[in-house]
């Protein structure tokens, strides 16, 4: 690759290598419906209804030439942005407003746990994980994301397969108390993509603490993203990710596009 020697080439540069192929652009983004995925709390807690859209006018006597919905919208449904707000830990925190956008764009790193996954669907992954992927790839990138491939998005066609509580509590796969910790506070990360539909395991209600990705994300206002697709397309490193949240004003969270761009060649 070129070096860029001027930096008001950088862009024109990118925008050549989108137009020749050397970069492409991958969608990390679940489909929206009224049918995604919708995480479920226990009793007495309030669920979220996820998304309803409503007709106003179909090129009809409510509206002759034109078409629109209205939508009835969680916060947290299909792939979305947690903010630190989110959480008891992050309380003060940002609201999904407030991110700065350089937090949101930035290098991406993806560990692959799909085939432990899919031996153990409770597959938490660990310090030791992160570290055996460091000693391969180099260290996690400051400023960056950590994506974390389960091929959990293979069962979003079912949503009791998805959701996977069948028994009454969740079995997805997430990350160990003690590594979500050190990433929250002793690596430069600032955000974790998941494919499942929270960043925490299934089970993380009985951790301590519960819930340990929120829980010390949010409180070192870092960031999650869930129910990403597409990370078998993502290498190891050197993807550039943008996570694109609504600017919802006192929002805890977001529907988000998130998209990776990845060099081809
Ligand atoms: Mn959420």
């Amino acid at each position: 690759m070129p070096a860029v020697t001027d930096p008001s080439d950088a862009v024109s540069n990118l925008l050549a290598d989108l137009a020749s192929g050397k970069v492409e652009i991958v969608d990390l983004t679940q489909p929206l419906s009224e049918s995604s995925p919708v995480m479920r709390v226990p009793e007495p807690f309030v669920n979220a209804i996820g998304l309803k859209m409503t007709e106003l006018s179909h090129f009809d006597e409510r509206g002759p030439r034109w078409r629109w919905n209205h939508l009835e919208l969680s916060e947290h449904v299909g792939t979305h942005l947690d903010a630190p707000m989110h959480w008891i830990s992050g309380q003060g925190g940002d609201d999904v407003a407030s991110v700065p956008l350089p937090r949101l764009v930035g290098p991406a790193v993806v560990i692959d746990r799909t085939a432990q996954v899919e031996e153990n669907p409770d597959y938490l992954l660990t310090i030791e994980d992160v570290r055996e992927f460091e000693a391969a790839h180099g260290a996690l990138p400051e400023g960056g994301w950590l994506l974390y491939r389960t091929g959990w998005d293979s069962r979003v066609h079912d949503v009791g397969a998805f959701l996977n509580n069948a028994s009454g509590s969740a079995r997805t796969p997430g990350i160990a108390p003690e590594c979500a910790k050190w990433l929250a506070q002793e690596t430069g990360i600032v955000g974790i993509g998941v494919q499942t539909v929270g960043t925490d395991a299934g089970a993380s209600p009985t951790f301590d603490p519960p819930t340990p990705v929120h829980y010390y994300m949010h409180g070192a206002n870092k960031y999650g993203v869930t129910q990403l697709t597409n990370l078998d397309k993502v290498p190891p490193t050197g993807a550039l990710i943008v996570v694109a949240p609504l600017r919802l004003v006192g929002g805890t969270g977001s529907p988000a596009r998130v998209m990776a761009f990845v060099p081809t060649k």
